[in-house]
Order: structure tokens, then C-alpha cells, then sequence
């Protein structure tokens, strides 16, 4: 059922919604381009829930305890599907869980896989269609019965048996799941970036390593790349509208294959990082999340050779061990992780690097343990993200022996994330005494003090004198005077 844009417009007008977005920066952009896709659809954004009619959670199923909090939020408000709103399941958990979600919140109308984004308006329309009619006609609804209608990348729409709806409120469901073989990437021109001055681009989707704990492979499907000329067309069109920073996004950014028709005009990442960071205007480029196994020293050199690429890699390890590395599936080991590691190092610029780290990984002993911990002061982390394992559906890991009790994980978090702090205590103080430049974020009133971050992605809060008071978004240099485990304190440099 293909509706006309006329009655699209018509069936949306003066329509409100509500979206809160869980997860990664990809799931913030998403939830980007989906607010951008509804606005100009005609839809209105509010700030709450009870304002909205339609209500919608972009969601992250990467461990047990962000697919609860979903699931929280959903029975939190179901008592408002009576006033007539409508709820709808995006991202992570809706590709996963893909119908059962009705079954485990039947106040849900909508879910939708991430590859089906830009289906969103047609099954907003056939959703707001189907209601109308069901509630005209009630042979339309038979019964005690529902509508569902099952749409998306890879099946033909197609109506489903009934279910679990009452009398006077029959329910009609949509579902957009994504085929994991789909090669679309969810481009749109109608993305509403929420800061005026830095924003993403989605240059990889998916993932096809299949590491043995993660679900990603799953609900993003295959790994597909955008076009090196669609990227750098966007990052014009943003720094014609005046953004100055870009962060390039992707599960692994760096595994980007340009997808070009032309294949000599086909470029690697790092020269697409290059390419970006040459577009007149902008002034930072960051990119996030680099696999180890794919990380090139031709990153590295384009680090060097741009100064608009910052100086910053986040570069996951996940384990120092290489047994849990193998169990893991992470395809490469401690030594080759170390090398991508030196090559940083011997960089002209001083780069920082961050990692993610799971503890308690099905069979990790107290020696694996150790290896990760010494691993830590051998890099000499700027920031690590540390993670207690979760078993996920469908991943290969949830068939290993050896589980680690929970208490047991948690120790082990402790113990890593205290150690990390003493690391992080003694490289911050190397800083005081520096001039760095630092993008201005924004001003904490109750301290008197502007919020900067620098190329190494660094907070680097600072006070200025009153009348050279800067603006967000603008660059300055700041001196730093003090250091703290995870930020500096400074001085605006006039
Ligand atoms: N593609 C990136 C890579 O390979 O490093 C990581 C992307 S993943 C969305 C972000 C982080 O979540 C991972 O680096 C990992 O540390 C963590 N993670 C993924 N699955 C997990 C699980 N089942 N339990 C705990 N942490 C997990
Ligand atoms: Fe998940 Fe591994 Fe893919 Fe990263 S590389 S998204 S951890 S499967």
C-alpha cells in the first residue's frame, strides 16, 4: 500500500513525538536522521512523553542491562496507550527481538531495524491509516482482534493473523525487520543535528567480524560502506552551514570500503579521513570505533600530515590475553594490538588512546586477568571504557563453559578501573604548564568555569576573564593549571 506524499502530509499534520535515544553515537545519529525524517514529515518534537502522540525509543541491546532499561521505560508509560498514543520500538532491540516485543509489551504499534529508517514515513502513514480504519470499521478489526503488518528491506508487505486487542481499543502493529544480507545504508538529507557546531557522518555501517560475545552483526547486518563522494558531499554541505568538527562513524569506521563505481576514484579510509579533513572550514575531524585488526599505519600518517584530524584513536582490545582473544574471535592478537600501538607512539603528534575492555569474558582466569591489567600501563591509556561481560541471544559465546560469577566480574571491573585512575592521575599531570586549543562547549554557571575539549579529546575546563568571555563553538587556547583523573582546569589564554 503505497501512499501519495498529499496524504501523508495529511495524515501527519499537527502530529507530536517523542524520542529517547539509548546506546552508542550511532544510535544518537540515527536517532538524528529519524527526527529529521519526521519533522519533515510534517511531525512536531516535544520534550516529554505526556505531550507526545507517538512515542518512540531508539534502542541498544549491547548488554542485558540497556535492553531492561527499555523495556523499564515501555511499562513505565503504558498506561498512556488509552489516551490514544501510539509507542514504537527502533534500533538495536526492535531488529532483535523483532515481534516477541509485542508479546512482552503489547502497548507497542511500531518496530523497526535500523536498515528500515527510511521506511519510517510509509509505515507511519499505513499505522495511522490502518487505525483510522479499524476504529470506522469494525469488520476490519474482527473479532478481539488486531492488524499487523509486517513491511521492511526485504519482504513485500503482508498482513498477519490478529492478536491481543480488545474491543474498543484494537490494536494495529507495523513491523520493519531488517534481511542481514540488506546493502542499504540509512542516508537521508533530512538529519537534525542536535549541535549546531560538531556532528557525525555514517560513513560504515553494520559488521561482519562476529566477535563471540556481540550482537552487533546481528541487529546492524552486513557491513556495507558509503560512497568516499556522498561522504565528502556532506561534509561540505555541514561546513557550508557552518559546522567546524566532524566525527566519522561506523561499529569499525576503519574497516570502511569505499563502495565508488569508479574504482580509481575509490579512496581508503585514511584518505578519505585526509579528503574530510581538507574541506575548507572544517577544523577537527575524530572517528570512532577502529578494530585493531584493521587499523593501518597510513591512519597514523594521515594523522601527521592533516592537522585537522585529531589526536585522538580509540582503539578496543577488549583483553591483554591472547586466549581470551581467541576465544573472543577478535582476530588478532596482544603482539600485533601492541605493534598498531608503537606505530602510534612514534607519531610526530602526541596522540591519546582509549580502549574498551570486557571483564570476565566465559574461561578469563586470574591470569588472563592480570595480562589485561598490565596491558594497561604498557599503553599508558588516556581513557578506558570497561565492561562487566553479558551474555547476548544468539552470539557464539553463549555456548562457552566456564561462566565468572558476578561478584567476581565486578571485582575484577573494580580492580581495573582503579588502576586505570592511578594511570590516568599521573598522564594528566604531564599537561599543566600547556597551551592547548580547545573547542568551547559550553559554560558551567554554578562554577564560574567554560567547558573545552581539546584534540585529544580532553576536558579541559577554564575560567576567562569576563570580557573576552568566548562563545560555544568557537576555538581558544587555554593554559592548564591542575590536573584530576579524567579532566584538566585552566586558563584562557588573551
Ligand atoms: N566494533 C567495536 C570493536 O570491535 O571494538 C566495538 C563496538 S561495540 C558496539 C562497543 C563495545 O561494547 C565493545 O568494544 C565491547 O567492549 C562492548 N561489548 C560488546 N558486546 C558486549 C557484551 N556482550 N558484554 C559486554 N560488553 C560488550
Ligand atoms: Fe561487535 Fe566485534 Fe563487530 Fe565490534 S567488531 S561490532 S565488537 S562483532
Amino acid at each position: 500500500m503505497k501512499m501519495s506524499r498529499r496524504y501523508t502530509e495529511f495524515m501527519s499534520v499537527g502530529k507530536t513525538f517523542y524520542l529517547e535515544t539509548f546506546g552508542c553515537q550511532m544510535n544518537v545519529h540515527d536517532s538524528e536522521k529519524v527526527i529529521g525524517t519526521l519533522l519533515h514529515e510534517g511531525y512536531r518534537q516535544v520534550e516529554s512523553v505526556e505531550q507526545a502522540d507517538l512515542i518512540l525509543y531508539n534502542t541498544c541491546s549491547i548488554r542485558d542491562k540497556a535492553e531492561q532499561k527499555v523495556f523499564h521505560r515501555l511499562a513505565d508509560f503504558k498506561k498512556l496507550q488509552a489516551s490514544g498514543k501510539k509507542f514504537g520500538v527502533l534500533g538495536c532491540v526492535a531488529q532483535q527481538e523483532g515481534e516477541k516485543i509485542f508479546e512482552r509489551a503489547p502497548h507497542v504499534s511500531l518496530v523497526c531495524g535500523s536498515a528500515s529508517y527510511t521506511n519510517l514515513p510509509q509505515m507511519l502513514t499505513q499505522l495511522e491509516a490502518l487505525d483510522a480504519a479499524s476504529s470506522r470499521t469494525p469488520a476490519f478489526s474482527p473479532a478481539d482482534g488486531g492488524i499487523s503488518l509486517t513491511t521492511g528491506t526485504a519482504r513485500e508487505p503482508e498482513f498477519r493473523s490478529p492478536q491481543l486487542a480488545t474491543r474498543n481499543s484494537p490494536l494495529v502493529r507495523i513491523t520493519g525487520l531488517d534481511d542481514r544480507a540488506t546493502d542499504k545504508c540509512f542516508e537521508t538529507e533530512y538529519t537534525a543535528r542536535t549541535n549546531p557546531h560538531r556532528g557525525y557522518i555514517t560513513i560504515i555501517e553494520g559488521c561482519d567480524k562476529f566477535c563471540a560475545y556481540c550482537v552487533v552483526p546481528f541487529t546492524r547486518g552486513k557491513e556495507r560502506s558509503r560512497t568516499s563522494e556522498s561522504v565528502l558531499a556532506e561534509a561540505r554541505q555541514m561546513a557550508d552551514l557552518g559546522y567546524t568538527e566532524i566525527q566519522l562513524l561506523g561499529q569499525n569506521v576503519n574497516s570502511y570500503k569505499d563502495s565508488a563505481g569508479n574504482p580509481s576514484s575509490r579512496k581508503s579510509f585514511a584518505e578519505l579521513l585526509a579528503a574530510v579533513g581538507e574541506v575548507p572550514g572544517i577544523k577537527r575531524v575524530r572517528f570512532t570505533t577502529s578494530h585493531p585488526r584493521d587499523f593501518g599505519r597510513d591512519i597514523v600518517d594521515a594523522i601527521d600530515a592533516v592537522p585537522t584530524l585529531c589526536e585522538h584513536v580509540h582503539l578496543p582490545v577488549q583483553s591483554g590475553s591472547n586466549k581470551v582473544l581467541g576465544a573472543m574471535q577478535r582476530l588478532y592478537t596482544r603482539e600485533q594490538y601492541l605493534e598498531r600501538i608503537a606505530w602510534m607512539k612514534s607519531a610526530k603528534r602526541d596522540i591519546a588512546i582509549t580502549t574498551d575492555i570486557i571483564v570476565g569474558f566465559p574461561g578469563e582466569s586470574e591470569e588472563d586477568f592480570m595480562q589485561t591489567l598490565n596491558l594497561l600501563a604498557e599503553v599508558g591509556y588516556d581513557g578506558v571504557f570497561t565492561f562487566k561481560y553479558s551474555p547476548r541471544p544468539n552470539t557464539p559465546a553463549l555456548g562457552l563453559e566456564d561462566a565468572i560469577p558476578d561478584a567476581e566480574k565486578s571485582r575484577r571491573l573494580e580492580a581495573l578501573m582503579q588502576h586505570q585512575k592511578e594511570i590516568q592521575i599521573g598522564s594528566y599531570k604531564k599537561y599543566i604548564g600547556t597551551i592547548q586549543e580547545v573547542m568551547v562547549e559550553g559554560k558551567n554557571e554554578a562554577r564560574n568555569q567554560f567547558i573545552g575539549r581539546t584534540s585529544q579529546n580532553k576536558t579541559l575546563n577554564f575560567i576567562a576573564p569576563e570580557a573576552s568571555a568566548p562563545q560555544s563553538g568557537t576555538y581558544v587556547k587555554v593554559r592548564a593549571t591542575q590536573s584530576f583523573p579524567n579532566s584538566l582546569l585552566g586558563e584562557m589564554v588573551v
